[in-house]
């Protein structure tokens, strides 16, 4: 949902995973009935909660965009660091102003305007959803904005911006990133930007030249190997005490913009799958920005094709699609009706990201079906949803998609801009829908399973994954100490 395209990003990094640390003996009975039991205990301790779940191994993001995943206090340093200036009303990061134009009092250095620690606070606000509710904002026009608002503080950033991301995700025990991104999106798009629309999809191929799209490709895969060695330098990947995030798996999806003209999301489209083709780091496309916007709604089906079609460049990469991100009232009820099932039907999508409006859709107890059927996984986003549609609780079909076997993944959307992290979205998933220990693993496990990895690699994350998961649970007794007492004494009353 990120609606900016960010600099060349992210990468493959060797599989270095660290060795578990030698269990205790198991116990008497088997570790996962214990972790099961236990597991229902925490319940009654969100923080204690909070902790386990921090620690647990948890499989992977697979929906997560890299500037959306990097929070505000990143983009004010980077900010300062580069010279920027701050509109001090609009509360938007630009480039200073030359200087015959210093008289312009609106726009301060970063520098200097956060030396207000008044200032400070609410710039972190208006680049994050922080506090949005004291700005009379929605949380869906504050969430979109902020990716503007920091927009101008990403550039050249790339590297730091993933090893922020791995950072975060090794201290939370996640083996595996897929995080969307848009390197040379904006040249793609260029590409077709005197082009009018044709519905033979063929005809407007053609106008696209291969060896201009390969010349992006080409210089984007160099700019990928940059930000690759830039992220595990911050990260001391080759030192003797490397980060934890060094031992995280990476790989990019490239994003199209679909409140772009349409014959630039098809260019878009085109060099994404391209992209994925040329280079194994790069498993797959989305397509992102708010699907609520007017070009966006009049355009879908055109885009499903779109997708469809420019999905022949790279027929093993992976298609995942925000879907069905939209409830009543944000868009007529027309609009409610049809988008997953054409991102399935249509587009081809392997993931579905968001799915919230399903119970909408026409005959959705048979779209239900289709996704299960075809094994299509939904990217559940609890606390995006939460704050961009308003979508909690029971209202959410995250339970629905459940029960009707539909596979389902928790992820982030963006941990940054949101306030965030995965294992909040773990806690806040087992509280308010009541998910058991073997849901959890489940969701874990999931979230690997569904990544658009070649299959020997998904299966040697796994086995990791496994590995982890087992040592965890014979260790996991020590998170029972942590219970406060009226939770211990509920627990023996129980027993
Ligand atoms: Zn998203």
């Amino acid at each position: 949902m990120s609606s900016l395209p960010v600099r060349p990003v992210v990468l493959a990094f060797a599989l270095a995973l660290a060795a578990c640390q030698s269990p205790p003996p198991a116990g008497p009975g088997s570790a996962p009935d214990h972790t099961a039991l236990l597991f229902e205990d925490l319940k009654a301790s969100p923080a204690v909660l909070q902790a386990f779940l921090r620690a647990m191994p948890k499989g992977g993001d697979l929906h997560s965009h890299l500037s959306g995943a990097v929070y505000a206090e990143s983009y004010v340093q980077w900010a300062i660091e580069d010279g920027l200036c701050v509109h001090r009303e609009r509360l938007v990061l630009l480039d200073c102003p030359p200087a015959a134009d210093a008289a312009n009092v609106a726009v301060r250095s970063v520098a200097d305007a956060v030396r207000d620690r008044r200032f400070y606070d609410r710039l972190v606000d208006a680049l994050s959803t922080r506090n949005y509710r004291l700005y009379g904002r929605s949380g869906h026009d504050q969430f979109f904005a902020t990716f503007a608002a920091f927009g101008a503080a990403a550039r050249g950033r790339s590297g730091e911006m993933l090893a922020e991301a791995m950072r975060r995700a090794g201290a939370q025990n996640i083996l595996y990133l897929e995080l969307m991104a848009s390197p040379g999106m904006g040249e793609a798009a260029r590409l077709a930007a005197d082009l009018d629309w044709d519905d033979d999809l063929a005809r407007l191929r053609a106008r696209l030249e291969d060896a201009r799209l390969d010349a992006i490709a080409a210089a984007v895969r160099a700019g990928l190997s940059e930000v690759e060695r830039e992220a595990r330098a911050l990260l001391g990947c080759e030192t003797p005490a490397p980060d934890p995030g060094c031992g995280v798996t990476v790989r990019l999806l490239a994003q199209a913009l679909r409140t772009l003209p349409a014959p630039e999301v098809f260019a878009q489209l085109v060099f994404g799958f391209r992209l994925a083709h040329a280079d194994a780091r790069v498993v797959g496309v989305n397509l992102v920005a708010p699907e609520d916007d007017p070009v966006a709604l009049r355009d879908y089906t055109r885009h499903m094709r779109a997708v469809a079609f420019a999905s022949r460049e790279a027929p093993n990469a992976g298609i995942a699609l925000h879907a069905g991100e939209l409830t009543l009232g944000l868009v007529p009820p027309e609009a409610l009706r049809f988008h997953i099932r054409e991102a399935v039907e249509i587009a081809g999508a392997h993931r579905i990201g968001h799915g919230t409006d399903v119970l909408y859709e026409d005959d959705p107890r048979a779209l239900l079906e289709l996704l299960a059927r075809r094994d299509v996984l939904v990217e559940i986003n609890l606390t995006s949803s939460d704050v961009i549609l308003g979508v909690t609780g029971d209202a959410h079909p995250f339970p629905v998609y459940r029960a009707a076997g539909v596979p389902t993944a928790l992820s982030t959307d963006d941990e940054g801009v949101s306030r965030i992290d995965l294992t909040h979205e773990y806690v806040r998933a087992v509280l308010t829908y009541d998910l058991s220990w073997a849901d959890v693993v489940e969701l874990s496990r999931n979230s690997l399973r569904y990544a658009f990895l070649p299959e020997p690699d998904k299966t040697d994350l796994l086995g990791e994954l496994d590995r982890r998961l087992a040592a965890f649970e014979r260790a996991a007794r020590s998170f029972q100490d942590l219970l406060p007492p009226a939770s211990a004494a509920a627990r023996n009353a129980s027993k």
